[in-house]
């Protein structure tokens, strides 16, 4: 069996890694993997609906006092990277700008990190406006998600009329040098899959990193279809009558897009790189490093986890050294129990281990 999974690019259970107990010291599993990119949602609200991400009323929304407060956040990350071995951040939502407090947790975050990586993912709703004090608090850099450049698609993926909106938060940003801005499109069959290759165009025209990311089934209205998704094999042959893409010879890295040079198709000329994150249809499980927790402080070992661990009650119960040991160890636990993998396109295997989370993207924290 394990042999099987090995040759599928399964991630195995380790035999130099303790069954029991004593989990290395970091964010480790069974099989081996370390977790040391930290993803932690700041909110579960948004200001847009994106089709495959929200359903059109919202979600109800976390109270307050169920979300993290800006102290139990710069505490967890503290525990992350002097405990645990985080080494990088990305903050995430729902939409991480609506948080009136965004500014002052990365100013606090990058005070007691000074050298760590600190990266957001935002729809650029209002970006314009906060582009520059963001950069002065310390954020590293950010992406913004936008899947197509025409007004009338926009409205029809994200159900509100802010295009122009994120197309000035992104010029905001590159002016404000939170680069390489790098843009994420999440591309629909029939609504923006004919616009692929003219977005990468005009990224690639202002020196953005585009990375197209397949659909996954994460949408609140379990619309997602295998059949319906635009794959990452039709991505390629969307943008191949106008570039040629070859693999980056540049290691990968854990990371989750894979990058390919794009050349102009007839002089050859590199214009630079575009990124596929190919989650379903060529999943990275083996090689993941990705922790995450929620807006209400739950640990998910993997964005298809269908199990939680709380941590914001042990957060809560007090701030000596013996309640930051609790939630430290429990962190670990519910790493330590990540799935080897979520079950949906490994070679061989088909959907037949595939289970949707209850939670939607925007309430886990994409
Ligand atoms: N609101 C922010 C934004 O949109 O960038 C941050 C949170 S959003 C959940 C993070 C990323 O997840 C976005 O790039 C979005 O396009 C992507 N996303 C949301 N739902 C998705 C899905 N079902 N499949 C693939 N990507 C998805
Ligand atoms: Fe909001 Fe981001 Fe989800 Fe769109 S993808 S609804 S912007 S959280």
């Amino acid at each position: 069996m394990e042999s099987n999974h090995v040759a599928l690019g399964m991630p195995v259970v380790r035999p130099d890694v303790p069954s029991t107990g004593g989990h290395g010291g970091g964010l480790l599993d069974q099989f081996g993997r370390r977790a040391t990119d930290m993803r932690l949602s700041l909110t579960d609200k948004c200001n847009l609906r994106c089709t495959y991400c929200m359903p059109e009323a919202g979600l109800d929304w976390l109270k307050k006092d169920k979300v993290l407060t800006a102290a139990e956040i710069v505490r967890l990350v503290g525990l992350g990277v002097d405990r645990l071995g985080v080494r990088e951040l990305r903050l995430t939502g729902g939409e991480p700008l609506v948080r009136a407090d965004l500014v002052p947790i990365i100013a606090a975050l990058r005070r007691n990190h000074p050298e760590l990586p600190i990266s957001l993912t935002t729809n650029g709703v209002g970006l314009a406006k906060k582009a520059q004090a963001l950069a002065d608090a310390g954020l590293t850099r950010l992406n913004v998600s936008m899947d197509t450049l025409h007004h009338d698609a926009f409205l029809q993926l994200t159900r509100r009329p802010f295009l122009d909106q994120v197309l000035a938060g992104i010029e905001a940003a590159a002016a404000a040098g939170l680069t390489p801005v790098k843009i994420n499109a999440v591309l629909l069959r029939g609504i923006n899959d004919g616009h692929a290759a003219e977005l990468l165009q005009w990224s690639l025209d202002r020196g953005f990193e585009l990375r197209f990311i397949e659909q996954m089934p994460l949408d609140a209205d379990h619309g997602w279809t295998r059949e319906g998704m635009i794959t990452a094999a039709e991505i390629r042959a969307l943008l191949a009558p106008t570039f040629t893409l070859a693999p980056d010879p540049r290691s990968r890295d854990g990371a989750p897009a894979e990058r390919f040079e794009v050349r102009h198709p007839g002089s050859g000329t590199l214009l630079g790189t575009v990124g596929i994150i190919a989650s379903v249809t060529e999943p990275f499980c083996t090689d993941c490093r990705r922790t995450r927790i929620t807006a209400e402080g739950k640990v998910m070992s993997c964005l298809f986890s269908l199990t939680e661990v709380d941590l914001l009650g042990l957060l809560r119960a007090g701030t000596t050294e013996a309640d930051d040991d609790a939630v430290a160890a429990r962190w670990q636990e519910a790493m330590w129990a990540k799935p080897r993998a979520h079950g949906m396109g490994h070679p061989g295997l088909g959907d037949a281990d595939f289970v949707q989370p209850d939670r939607s993207m925007s309430a886990i924290g994409g």
